[in-house]
């Protein structure tokens, strides 16, 4: 897969691709990342990538000229219609859900904002998505162009070590994740679940489905209405909330 990312600021990413499954991500080829300055594709004699806005106000507003040619050229080289991702707070929220979506394509382009906002012709004519990573407001797209790069990269096949580790992360089964444990079995008297000692798989995984739809119903209930249920687990959930 290749993650193209458009910024102002690409040495802000150096960090994020150089260390840990990104980077090894990268060595074995699984995936590209493609880190673009646009202010080089500014046809202004003096690279401005900015301007005020009509009808003024404050801030400064991304022209639209070096973020359509940059897509273009992109989207050229690569010969596909690849998907144009637009940072921005006004954006879908971003989720695992949309994360295991762009892991499906082959080439997708990341916006990173800055500045006060975007022509709108931007939003309009260029992008195919426009996503938000919450309900806050960021100085710029960077940092959700880095939060989806990495939460995209760790779905593709091969990036993680332990293949079954991202299929049971919170939200990819639909609740969050069972509690873990690992040695000392016993620690200043806190000791580990029998059940996750005794050897026996079947029922160790009916407990950890258990436990991850305990901690889904205690922490986020809102989860568990998008799921489908067993009789069994209906029926547990009806006996924590009569407790
Ligand atoms: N004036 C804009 C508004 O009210 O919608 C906010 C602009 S913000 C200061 C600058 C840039 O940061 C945005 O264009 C966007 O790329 C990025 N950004 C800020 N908050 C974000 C969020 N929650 N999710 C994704 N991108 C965000």
């Amino acid at each position: 897969m290749k993650i193209n990312i458009l910024t102002l600021f690409p040495e802000m990413f150096q960090g994020l691709f150089s260390h840990s499954i990104l980077h090894q991500a990268q060595q074995k080829g699984i995936v590209e990342y493609n880190v673009v300055d646009f202010r080089k594709y500014s046809k202004d004699k003096h690279g401005r990538v900015d301007d005020y806005p009509y009808g003024g106000g404050g801030g400064m507003v991304l022209t639209p000229q070096p973020l359509f040619d940059a897509v273009e050229g992109l989207r050229e080289q690569s010969q596909t219609e690849a998907r144009v991702i637009l940072l921005c707070p006004q954006g879908e929220r971003y989720t695992q859900k949309k994360a295991e979506e762009f892991a499906e394509e082959e080439n997708i382009i990341l916006l990173c904002g800055h500045y006060e906002g975007y022509d709108e012709r931007i939003r309009e004519f260029l992008v195919t998505d426009e996503i938000s990573i919450g309900d806050y407001v960021l100085t710029g797209g960077e940092i959700g162009a880095m939060t989806i790069a990495d939460s995209v990269t760790r779905l593709l096949p091969g990036a993680l070590g332990n293949e079954t580790s991202a299929v049971t992360d919170s939200f990819s089964t639909g609740l969050l994740e069972y509690p873990h444990y690992t040695r000392p079995a016993d620690f200043r008297g806190w000791k580990v679940p029998d059940i996750l000692l005794s050897g026996h798989h079947a029922k160790i995984n009916a407990w950890r489905r258990e436990q991850a739809l305990r901690r889904t119903w205690e922490r986020r209930p809102d989860l568990i209405e998008e799921i489908s249920l067993t009789e069994k687990e209906i029926k547990m959930i009806q006996s924590w909330e009569n407790n």
